[in-house]
């Protein structure tokens, strides 16, 4: 089961979309120098399928995109809510951001229009920095990986 801590309408986490960014805990990974080291432990709110229903009740008509922003400890709960906003909102895009560097091979991307991997490296910098290890893909409608991280460059 996954867990929310917060969420936030935000327009910088998806290129193009006004996001209604989800922020889910138990995240399995330690990078150094986590943004949010809290986001490691289990913690927050169940959510279940009646409580995303009820966010995209009242915020769907308000945005074109829902990110899940961690989730990578119960990949199969994720991939559901995924396709429950496209159950409730046909219209609403969906976006993941991932700790991971590779997807398994079992994971169904049918749902995301939008998916960004791995982890953070205190080093390289996160999405925003030129020299940054996360990639930022749009799917494609033949669900192929389009890397767009240059779009969180500045020009
Ligand atoms: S994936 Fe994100 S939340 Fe998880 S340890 Fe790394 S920086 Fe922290």
């Amino acid at each position: 089961m996954l867990k929310y801590v917060d969420y936030d309408i935000v327009g910088s986490e998806v290129p193009d979309e006004i996001t209604l960014g989800i922020t889910l805990s138990n995240c399995p990974f330690r990078c150094r120098g986590c943004h949010s080291p809290q986001l490691r432990s289990d913690i927050g709110t169940p959510l279940l399928p009646a409580v995303l229903e009820g966010l995209l009740l009242r915020y769907g008509d308000a945005v074109t995109c829902v990110c899940f922003l961690g989730g990578d400890s119960d990949l199969l709960a994720l991939q559901q809510l995924a396709q429950l906003v496209h159950a409730v909102n046909s219209t609403l895009k969906v976006a993941w951001y991932s700790g991971r560097t590779f997807l398994p091979s079992s994971f169904d991307l049918s749902s995301f229009q939008y998916i960004k991997l791995g982890g953070y490296e205190e080093s390289l910098g996160p999405l925003t920095s030129r020299s940054t290890n996360q990639r930022f893909y749009r799917l494609t409608s033949r669900l192929e990986l389009v890397d767009i991280t240059h779009r969180f460059w500045k020009e």
